[in-house]
């Protein structure tokens, strides 16, 4: 069911399968309206569902709903999504997401020596000052948060997001070069420029038609002056920022 709600953007019914023709006005509405987990239209014209709460499930292990109360859950959420900001949502969920090498066994099987290293993850919301563990479903539900985000926030947790990924990790140094606000978002309106589709388990994670490599888009961003100027890797850097994914046939060929 669509929520055709109660919000200020103006819309005209769009033809099924057409992408809607928005201006930058409209773009910026919806993205603010995505950062703060209220209904938006997604490029498609099409409402999606506003962010909500899950009640923590009753947990034996951790204790989740007699820690994440109703008042707990809401303020946490209320919080979460108060940032209005998608890199601030990943620094949030970094921050409070552990990750541990679990011991290697031998490995069994040609699949296992692929991929030797497996890790797991400790989930913590921070209570009165302190650490509290929760399971990852808890977390989740809490935050609004999908799995795809999650996933992706992890997979970029080594990259310093303009230095905002650890900031309050004392000790850690600021990267060099810090990216200008105003190229930042250049680079990430450019990226969002492309016709994009969703995945088909529907998580978060939107795939570039299967023509389109990085490669592509960074000449076109160079060559008709789309912002200002960026090497390459800043570029496809910000590209595995922006959450877009290469369609996965592609991805081989880069
Ligand atoms: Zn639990």
């Amino acid at each position: 069911m669509r929520r055709f709600g109660e919000d200020t953007l103006q819309r005209t019914p769009v033809k099924r399968g057409e992408k809607r023709k928005r201006t930058r006005k409209q773009k910026e509405e919806a993205k603010y309206r995505r950062n703060s987990g209220l209904a938006y239209e997604n490029s498609k014209g099409e409402m999606t569902h506003e962010r909500k709460r899950r009640a923590a499930h009753t947990c034996s292990i951790r204790r989740c709903h007699e820690v994440i109360t109703d008042a707990v859950g809401d303020a946490i959420f209320s919080e979460y999504w108060a940032q209005q900001d998608h890199d601030k949502r990943v620094l949030y969920v970094v921050n409070r997401v552990e990750c541990c090498d679990i011991k290697q066994r031998r490995p069994r099987s040609q699949a296992e020596t692929k991929h030797p290293k497996s890790v797991s993850y400790k989930y913590y919301f921070d209570l009165n000052g302190e650490r509290v563990q929760v399971c990852k479903s808890t977390f989740l539900d809490t935050l609004g948060e999908t799995d795809g985000f999650l996933r992706t926030a992890m997979m970029n947790r080594g990259e310093s997001v303009w230095g905002t990924i650890h900031e309050d990790r004392r000790g850690r140094q600021e990267p060099p070069h810090k990216l200008k606000e105003e190229t930042k978002s250049a680079v990430l309106a450019h990226i969002e420029s492309f016709p994009s589709y969703e995945s088909e388990n529907g998580g978060e994670e939107r795939y570039l038609p299967s023509n389109l490599n990085i490669t592509k888009m960074y000449k076109d961003y160079q060559e008709n002056d789309r912002g200002p100027k960026v090497s390459y890797s800043t570029y496809e850097r910000l590209f595995r920022l922006s959450g877009r994914k290469l369609s996965r046939r592609e991805v081989g060929h880069l």
